[in-house]
């Protein structure tokens, strides 16, 4: 291997799996999110609305995390802010240990690009782009592998949301639930340190589902990956570590579904 590949492998979060932390309390993991005091507010004409309201709280890496709550009680606010994709009107949030508050846009995206990803709930898919552009993007952007790796890695991972024969089709030629499958594949495409998903299995039926869920426990089991995910599916809540509910933009209530490190 020469220098520069070696570098390239030392310094890649896509070289190796993350290594989960190995120990099972909370307070001897390492945190991957630390939110403190969040609280959001937007002006509905001219008087503020809270939508979120003093929101603190942690995951260690390596937890399966889920947010539940009625609709408009802030869930997806939640999530934009945890992501860095939204800032907050007060509190912090910390992603591995960043504080995203002391870092202008630009730091932001680079945060974002080397280890988070993101299923919307509206897709937000590039619709000029095929299924299999739409997943190579993000690769690519990230600079690590040649166009070649980020196409057979796209497909693949297309494969694997069961969208194999559909690689060359235009977003607005896919159903809302084939557009989600790619949305998720996109979200895995870059081996994110922690994945947060918006109502992922929102538009799919059962079987197509329970394969995103196995998928989504695969990549917490095996890559070590933090999920956070909103769903209004209690059967799937019940299936991560932990539940968050959300009313009215507050915490209330932080149930863990077993003896794991979340
Ligand atoms: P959920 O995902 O739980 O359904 P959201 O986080 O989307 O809830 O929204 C929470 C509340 O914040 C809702 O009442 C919504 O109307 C309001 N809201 C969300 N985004 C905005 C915005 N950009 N401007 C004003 N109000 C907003
Ligand atoms: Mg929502």
């Amino acid at each position: 291997m020469d220098a520069r590949s070696a570098l390239q492998a030392a310094t890649s979060t896509t070289a190796a799996p993350h290594s989960p932390c190995p120990i099972r309390r909370t307070s001897d993991c390492q945190r991957m999110l630390v939110a403190r005091g969040l609280t959001k507010e937007y002006l509905s004409g001219s008087q503020p609305l809270t939508v979120l309201r003093d929101v603190t709280f942690d995951v260690p890496a390596g937890a399966f995390v889920s947010i539940v709550g009625p609709s408009g009680s802030g869930k997806t606010t939640l999530l934009g802010l945890l992501a860095g994709l939204d800032t907050p009107s007060r509190g912090t949030v910390s992603l591995d240990g960043v504080d995203f508050g002391v870092l202008d846009e630009d730091r932001r995206a680079k945060l974002r690009g080397e280890k988070v990803g993101f299923v919307f709930q509206s897709f937000q898919l590039i619709p000029t782009l095929t299924a299999l552009e739409n997943v190579q993007v993000p690769l690519e952007l990230a600079g690590r592998v040649n166009v070649r790796e980020a196409a057979s890695r796209a497909r693949d991972l297309l494969g694997r949301v069961g969208l194999g024969d559909r690689v060359h089709h235009f977003p607005q030629q896919l159903s809302g639930g084939e557009q989600q499958r790619v949305a998720l594949a996109r979200a895995f495409v870059n081996d994110p340190r922690i994945l947060f998903a918006d109502e992922p299995t929102g538009n799919l039926d059962g079987a197509t589902g329970e394969r995103i869920v196995e998928l989504l426990q695969e990549l917490n089991r095996e890559r070590g990956c933090t999920i956070v995910l909103v769903t209004h599916d209690a059967s799937l809540a019940a299936r991560t570590q932990r539940t968050i509910r959300l009313r009215d933009g507050v915490i209330v209530e932080d149930i863990r579904h077993d003896q794991s490190p979340a």
